[in-house]
């Protein structure tokens, strides 16, 4: 079985896909963290983000690699621990650019499908119900005001000793939305069939209590 869990920055897919995949024995798939990985190579080897070609190639050329650890979950490349790289402001400020590079997206959904094929997997990203996981049993469009998404992530990074500014915050999450949502390959929209899950004023618990119904529906309506 496969549950779909898509929704813009900061609405609080990783936690609320994490929980829900120990919740329902499932294992969970960050695909977003694998275009962080494409975003990181192209710094790493100075590739203009914007050639199209040069990216699928780097691609292709790596292997990216999501190992779960306790806790969460390691990203390598060429077995080369990136974790905490992929996650910080350049690569943050340069991924929508080159997930928005349809070759790219071919390379890295293939692979995203290959890893799903066989088992349980709660999946999150932005194209998990439209085009990595189409016929996904339970499929959820998980958002929340932008304010408040933005506060998340202030909070977040904030814990983590970033020293950053809230409106800089809000700002950046409306352009990362803005190009994930008007990119023409793939574009982050309500997938058909998915439920949408506000999360402006659920605690997580919730929603995952939610999400783990439908699941638990789905499960039994297949017998
Ligand atoms: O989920 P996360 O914020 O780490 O995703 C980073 C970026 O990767 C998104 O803003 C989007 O541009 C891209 N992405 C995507 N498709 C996915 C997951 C992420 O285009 N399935």
């Amino acid at each position: 079985m496969v549950v779909a869990i898509d929704g813009p920055a900061g609405a609080g897919k990783s936690t609320v896909a994490r929980r829900l995949a120990q919740r329902i024995g499932a294992a969970y798939l960050n695909t977003g963290a694998m275009y962080r990985a494409v975003a990181w190579l192209a710094i790493r080897d100075g590739v203009d983000p914007n050639d199209v070609e040069a990216m699928a190639t780097l691609a292709e050329a790596h292997e990216i690699e999501l190992v779960p650890v306790e806790g969460g979950e390691r990203v390598t490349v060429d077995r080369i621990d990136v974790t905490e790289a992929t996650r910080a402001g350049d690569v943050t400020a340069l991924v929508s650019t080159v997930a928005a590079h349809g070759a790219v997206r071919r390379v890295i959904v293939a692979r995203q499908q290959a890893i799903i094929r066989r088992g349980d997997w709660v999946a999150d990203g932005r194209d998990i119900g439209t085009a990595v996981a189409p016929n996904a049993e339970v499929k959820i469009f998980l958002t929340a005001d932008p304010e408040v998404r933005a506060k998340r992530r202030f909070d977040e990074l904030v814990a983590g000793g970033a020293d950053v500014a809230l409106g800089d915050i809000l700002q950046q999450i409306a352009t990362r939305d803005g190009l994930d949502m008007s990119r023409s390959e793939s574009p982050l929209v309500v997938a058909d069939g998915a439920h949408i899950v506000d999360t402006t004023d659920r605690p997580i618990d919730e929603v995952v209590d939610t999400i783990a119904e439908l699941v638990g529906s789905a499960r039994g309506g297949a017998g």
